[in-house]
């Protein structure tokens, strides 16, 4: 087990070394990743963020849920709420999902897979569970469709734990959505 100790032990290095004062609460790269819960998937990792740079929400699966929708919701409130200092021009919507995802052992438990995404048990197919690429068209889809407007971009990754790499999936992506 990592233990408590050790973190703060890391912390206290990382307070002194790498730390960055004065990052902003809006992401310096107008970027959101939505991603998988997975320690292999760690957007900072995989994606080479820097500090500040990106809003990250991370899931099981990294699937856009109504859950997931009201997170981004909120996000744009804070945003608007925010607007001092804020980076302008257009965002960037990436959505990672990655090969050997849990989200497959899950496949035996509908009643639960269901729930997380508030649909019934016979409309699980359209989720694309067992498939990242699939699945990744999916949320792309509901992204495209619910959360972006003219000034957002969504893409589809999908991560390959056995070799580190990155397929695109979903290009990026203008929003069809224009109203606010
Ligand atoms: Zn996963």
């Amino acid at each position: 087990m990592t233990d408590t100790t050790e973190l703060i032990r890391r912390n206290a290095s990382f307070a002194a070394g790498e730390f960055k004062a004065g990052l902003g609460i809006n992401p310096s790269g107008n970027l959101m990743v939505i991603g998988c819960v997975d320690p292999r998937v760690d957007p900072a990792f995989v994606l080479g963020l820097e500090q500040g740079e990106a809003a990250v929400i991370r899931n099981v699966g990294g699937r856009i849920t109504p859950a997931t929708l009201s997170t981004l919701a909120m996000l744009r409130k804070v945003g608007q709420a925010n607007q001092t200092g804020k980076p302008t021009g257009d965002w960037n919507l990436v959505i990672l999902h990655h090969t050997d995802c849990g989200m497959t052992d899950l496949a035996a438990y509908p009643e639960l897979l269901a729930a997380y995404f508030e649909i019934t048990p016979d409309q699980l197919p359209g989720k694309a569970v067992s498939d990242p690429q699939g699945s990744v068209r999916v949320d792309a889809g509901i992204a495209l469709r619910e959360v972006s407007r003219d000034s957002f971009l969504v893409s589809g990754l999908v991560y390959d734990v056995d070799t580190g790499r990155i397929d695109t999936i979903v290009a990026p992506t203008r929003g069809h959505r224009t109203a606010p």
